[in-house]
């Protein structure tokens, strides 16, 4: 059989790994299998198509491939994420839906080979699932059970040393399977077949203390990622850090949810946490505004506002993410040459306080505000730079 593998997203940033696995599984089927990145096949070219999607805000684009596909082959499939969470969407048009994991193909190492060129890198599970259910997000209904994956080890291809953990809370594991993991992780890392890590859903901040904290020690992290999605996390995510600069590292990157149930007071508290911490620490806590958008409902516009915030509010501070983040991640480093700490730029972007945030965030003119504060700097720091270089050449 012919099998065409669609990956649906309009903006794929990662390789499709669940596509990879089920390429791996039909191929020892002895099928024939073809990736095609957010495009389809001529028709007659397959006998069967299997779409993978990815957000609910993406399944208008999605059901419209899915639509297309059924013209192209006899045996049309959706699955991954969002169409789990909606399969109805695509059976009102009659499209067969997979909805969860393929167990076959689970058990199966991606298959590289499916990519156009060699991966520059490589992704595994070491567990499925999550022991908490946090409201806002879908893993229970994903991945109902928590669970280890034996031989996590055997996904990882020859051509990279650099790997993608998709874990959604690797630190949950019992103390012992972690410790295997992190054993393997050393052995890989001495071997020179890893150098490079990164668990891409997060650590648990709730977790990162004591014997699991120590395990950590001395691995090949590009960063940490925790989140401090909302307040119940006040503390731990502090702790978290602290624990995370006393073993060693000094890179992280915090997921900060927004919009959700959160107030803009307490969103201005965990990013300025953040900056704060950095200064602390003398590390960098880099802040990755998450915007709550509904995951179980199609909201194909993405026009979800928060209970606490308004449109205008949203707005703005998508104003500040295209303004003055690096890639979405707020990051604050301070500039000496004029005085200013860390907190101190953190402040005079989002605010002295609460309040402060709050007027920022209902300002009508932010985009010219903000253009002015930019020039404000740049102008500071030349003139600073000036008048070093005039004090030196006297
Ligand atoms: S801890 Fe993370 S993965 Fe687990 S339910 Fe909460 S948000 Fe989801």
């Amino acid at each position: 059989m012919r099998i065409a593998l669609i990956d649906t997203n309009p903006k794929p940033k990662v390789y499709p790994v669940a596509l990879l696995k089920l390429g791996a599984w039909r191929r020892k089927k002895g099928d024939e299998c073809v990736l095609f990145a957010n495009t389809l096949p001529k028709p007659g070219e397959f006998d069967t198509i299997w779409l993978t999607t990815t957000f609910t805000y993406d399944l208008k684009h999605s059901l419209g491939m899915a639509i297309a596909a059924k013209k192209r082959a006899e045996r049309v499939r959706v699955g991954g994420i969002a169409a789990t969470l909606l399969p109805e969407v695509f059976r009102k048009h009659k499209i067969d839906v997979h909805e969860g994991l393929v167990p076959e193909a689970e058990e199966c190492a991606p298959d590289y080979r499916l990519l156009p060129e060699p991966p520059e890198y490589a992704i595994t599970h070491t567990s499925r699932g999550c022991v908490r259910k946090c409201d806002f997000c879908m893993v229970k209904k994903l991945e109902p059970r928590f669970e280890s994956r034996g031989k996590w080890e055997n996904d990882l291809p020859k051509d990279t040393t650099r790997v993608l953990f998709y874990d959604n809370n690797w630190l949950a594991k019992p103390i012992r399977a972690l410790k295997a993991d992190t054993d393997k992780l050393r052995a890989l890392k001495k071997a020179g077949r890893v150098d490079w890590i990164d668990f891409n859903q997060g650590l648990d901040a709730r977790l990162m203390k004591g014997q699991r904290a120590e395990l950590l020690r001395d691995l090949p992290f590009a960063f940490l990622r925790f989140a401090f999605d909302g307040m119940h996390e006040d503390g731990h995510f502090q702790e978290a850090i602290k624990n995370t600069r006393a073993i060693g590292y000094r890179n992280v990157r915090t997921y900060v949810l927004y919009n959700f149930r959160d107030t803009p007071s307490d969103f201005y508290y965990r990013l300025r946490e953040c900056a704060r911490l950095s200064e602390e620490f003398d590390m960098s806590v880099t802040a990755f505004p998450m915007r709550y958008q509904p995951i179980a409902e199609a909201d194909l516009g993405r026009n979800y506002v928060g209970k606490h915030w308004t449109e205008r509010m949203k707005k703005n501070f998508m104003m500040y993410t295209t303004t003055i983040s690096s890639g979405a991640m707020f990051s604050f480093g301070g500039s000496p040459s004029i005085g200013m700490s860390r907190i101190d730029e953190f402040e005079f972007w989002l605010g002295k306080d609460e309040h402060e945030f709050l007027r920022l965030l209902n300002y009508p003119k932010l985009s010219a505000l903000l253009k002015r504060k930019k020039v404000d700097l740049r102008m500071r720091r030349a003139h600073a730079n000036e008048a070093k270089r005039k004090g030196k050449t006297k």
